[in-house]
């Protein structure tokens, strides 16, 4: 006999996946989070690769990405999450109940509404001075980590929207910001690039590429060895911080082909909705936001996610 169908299954434990987990166990939706063992090992999302969160509202005294995540799935937990510690290896949203398989076991776990949280990974350049600096100078998220760096000097790499998005947030804070972009013109919109170019604080340094940043052995940035691919010419630029904004990619290998996704891979939601094309699969975090990417606008997202998928399986019931 096959074990009967859970009402939620959670796919995902960053701060959207944690949100509408806490939501669904309140609803008396018994849900099931599979957290994951995303790269690196370490179930709760980019925050855990965050040091300090200042900008999460309820902690005025700044707390760390681990630190914030763990209060998440303590309340989880709490609220009678039940979490599963695997990664989801396949699911099957073709035909309900839906069908997700968790690490090694030949059976899958029957559900009957998933909310997808999975979230989605800076892109990086790949240095191996930029892996050691990350949290000590070099970051993925001027919002996040702006602030640890006014009045000074920074540098930031990518060419697209988020770049220029950056690099205009930066300016705000920080005293010049360079602009390292490897082409002789930007891929961002021209209105964004008009922002950024008629900005006197940000310099833009084209055909470019960052070769290394420095100076690991001091386990700070000081700088950044920048190339142009025109001359091959080398050179330092001084700088205490280093933005890599060269896009990111969201965590869709799972769903693609099963459900609806924009050109860019991010699901596509109802708008003011976390409803996909696939009615009981609820999409909720970055996984589906190639705006906002917040921590706090991902818990938001969450919470929808859970109200609808409640309402959801409410009217099935129903019928
Ligand atoms: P994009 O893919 O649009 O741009 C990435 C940029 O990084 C490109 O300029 C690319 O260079 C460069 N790049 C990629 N890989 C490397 C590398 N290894 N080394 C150096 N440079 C690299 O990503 P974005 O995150 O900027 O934008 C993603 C989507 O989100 C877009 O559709 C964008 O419009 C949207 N967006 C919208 C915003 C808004 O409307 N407010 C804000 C932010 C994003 P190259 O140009 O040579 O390929």
């Amino acid at each position: 006999m096959s074990t009967p169908a859970r009402n939620v299954v959670i796919i995902g434990s960053g701060p959207a996946g944690h949100t509408a987990a806490l939501y669904a166990a309140r609803a008396n939706l018994a849900p099931l989070m599979i957290e994951g063992l995303a790269r690196g090992g370490i179930p709760g999302g980019q925050l855990m690769i965050t040091n300090d969160v200042e900008n999460y509202p309820g902690f005025p005294e700044k707390v760390t990405g681990p630190d914030l995540m763990a209060r998440f799935r303590e309340q989880s937990v709490a609220q009678g999450v039940e979490i599963v510690t695997d990664d989801v290896t396949r699911v099957d949203l073709s035909a309900r109940p839906f069908r997700v398989w968790v690490g090694e076991a030949k059976e899958p776990v029957l559900a009957r509404a998933v909310i997808l949280a999975t979230g989605a990974q800076a892109k990086w350049l790949g240095l191996p001075t930029e892996a050691a600096l990350q949290g000590k100078g070099v970051s993925a998220c001027a919002v996040c980590d702006g602030a640890f760096f006014r009045h000074q000097d920074v540098v930031v790499v990518g060419g697209g929207d988020t770049a220029m998005e950056e690099a205009s947030y930066l300016s705000g804070l920080c005293r010049s910001v360079t602009l390292v972009h490897r082409r002789g013109e930007f891929r961002a919109s021209k209105t964004m690039q008009a922002r950024v170019l008629a900005n006197p604080k940000i310099h833009p340094l084209y055909d470019s590429a960052v070769e290394e940043i420095l100076d690991a052995s001091r386990g700070e940035v000081t700088g950044a060895r920048v190339k142009n691919l025109r001359t091959g010419a080398v050179s330092v630029v001084p700088c205490t911080g280093l933005f890599v904004a060269i896009g990111h990619t969201p965590n869709t290998d799972l769903f693609a082909g099963q459900i609806d996704l924009h050109d860019n891979g991010y699901i596509k939601t109802r708008p003011g909705s976390s409803n996909t094309n696939v009615p009981g699969v609820f999409a909720c975090g970055d996984v589906q936001d190639f705006t906002y990417r917040q921590a706090v606008t991902a818990a938001g997202s969450g919470c929808m996610a859970a109200l609808d998928a409640e309402r959801w399986l409410g009217a099935s019931d129903a019928h």
